[in-house]
């Protein structure tokens, strides 16, 4: 018994690991166990390694947890239940008496197909507008999706929602949901991920139950389809699809698409499904700036009923590449170690904590920021920098620039060579060698550039 409740916890990881990314899942589930179910209180019992994980998981993911657990012991109102190992050890009988039949894969397909009706589940009432930070490069997008869920079927329809991974894009599907659980409690709104259609179809196929498939998706008022590139290749799901997606625009119904790519760049899907992809309206959603990353990273903070002190929303919001998801993550790590340790959130322990994940790379530092730098440390101009002048002064500058573009960077002697207008690239490499000798020799140099350094990185 307790070898299949592993099982189910193990299947419950896999689901929110795509939905919330691996590190979350490594950071707050992964040390919890599944250690009873009692099937007659739809009660499950799960053992939290301490009190600040149990804490955390509770007021972050409590609704995580409903949504799929709830799923996969086929039940639409679990209560979850905290316990420690000890009480668990305890009560492992009763548990054992009152554990569910575990589902089998096939037993578990067949009700999930059977079970079509809750179609106001799946939405995850964390991803809400409010919770969403507008920024320059996705306003457009949260506009477009609250429009849509001011006025469902009437605006843009279907409204397309694409961009890279981690960008907001499932959470302005939730957002939706949400905004119409709150305004319009009669409309039917349905998320599902595109993977989800298809093996919902599959089992549907299988156990003859098309049927019940099709009526599911024509009773809905609002289809939010996330990930529509998992359609690619999978003939007949398209073919299936597109029936559905015809039958709800001809009745009106708003129809919601996220994808990685703009409809036409997506490979294996039929023509006929790109056109109706691209009928309505296309927006995309780009990688934060800065400042947004900030806000993001003290919205998110906040919401955990944590005060992010600002040189660290900084710092994070700048060794972190532009992936949301991954900003999250880092945030995530940062108060967990000062909490687990039980230490004060200071910038060096965020420095600490994110130094072996994160490494400045050229996508947040450019040569320009490195030229701007040290211009202003040594008074020269980038034109200086740029120009055939030999004076000590702007030749020296011009080799630190040379040496932070190379060591900060990894900038090629090349690039280096081209950005500041010197073709012969021995003398780039001469330069980097004469500053790190340079820095070797004199201290107070080295700390001069040390402290451009970290001006750079921090
Ligand atoms: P995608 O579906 O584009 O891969 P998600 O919607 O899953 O990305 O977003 C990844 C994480 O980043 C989620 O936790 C989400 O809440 C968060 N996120 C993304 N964009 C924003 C934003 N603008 N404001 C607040 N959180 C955001
Ligand atoms: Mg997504």
């Amino acid at each position: 018994m307790l070898d299949k409740l592993t099982g189910i916890w193990a299947e419950f990881l896999d689901i929110v690991k795509k939905e919330v990314g691996s590190r979350i899942v490594d950071t707050w589930f992964k040390a919890i166990t599944l250690n009873k179910w009692d099937s007659i209180s739809k009660t499950v019992y799960l053992t939290p390694p301490n009190k600040f994980v149990k804490d955390w998981v509770c007021s972050n993911y409590k609704d995580l947890l409903s949504l799929h657990l709830g799923r996969l012991f086929n039940t639409q109102s679990i209560n979850i239940e905290f316990v420690s190992s000890d009480v668990a050890q305890q009560t492992n009988d009763i548990v054992l008496a009152n554990s569910p039949q575990p589902l089998s894969i096939e037993k578990k397909r067949r009700t999930s197909i059977a079970n079509l009706s809750p179609i106001r589940g799946c939405i995850n009432s964390n991803y809400t507008f409010d919770s969403f930070v507008i920024g320059p490069n996705n306003s457009l997008a949260h506009a477009a999706a609250l429009a849509v869920a001011d006025k469902i079927g009437q605006l843009y329809n279907p409204l397309f929602v694409y961009g890279g991974p981690g960008l907001g894009k499932t959470h302005l599907l939730h957002a939706i949901g949400n905004k119409l659980r709150e305004t319009n409690g009669r409309a039917k709104v349905l998320y599902q991920s595109a993977d989800r259609f298809v093996n919902e179809f599959i089992g549907a196929i299988r156990f003859d139950k098309l049927h019940q498939f099709k009526d599911k998706y024509k009773n809905i008022d609002v289809l939010l389809i996330d990930d529509i590139q998992f359609f690619s290749k999978k003939d007949q799901t398209q073919e299936a699809f597109f029936h559905i997606f015809n039958s709800l625009y001809e009745s009106d119904k708003q129809i919601v698409f996220s994808s990685d790519t703009y409809p036409r760049d997506i490979e294996g899907l039929a023509d006929r499904l790109k056109s109706r992809l691209e009928s309505g309206l296309i927006v995309d959603v780009q990688k934060p700036t800065l400042e947004t990353k900030i806000a993001i990273l003290k919205r998110k903070a906040e919401l955990s009923g944590e005060v992010l002190p600002d040189d660290i929303a900084y710092y994070t919001a700048s060794v972190i590449d532009s992936n949301i998801r991954e900003l999250e993550g880092a945030l995530i790590r940062i108060t967990a170690f000062a909490n687990l340790t039980n230490r004060e959130l200071t910038l060096e322990l965020a420095q600490k904590v994110l130094n072996n994940v994160s490494r400045p790379s050229k996508t947040k530092l450019d040569f320009d920021d490195i030229a701007k730098i040290v211009c202003k440390s040594y008074g020269t101009t980038l034109k200086d920098l740029k120009s055939k002048s030999r004076s000590k002064n702007i030749s020296l500058a011009r080799q630190v620039t040379m040496f932070l573009m190379k060591d900060v960077l990894g900038a090629s002697l090349r690039e280096i060579g081209e950005f500041l207008k010197r073709k012969d690239h021995s003398t780039v490499l001469y330069s980097v060698d004469r500053i790190k000798e340079m820095c070797e020799l004199e201290v107070e140099f080295d700390a001069k550039i040390k402290g451009m350094r970290s001006q750079l990185i921090n």
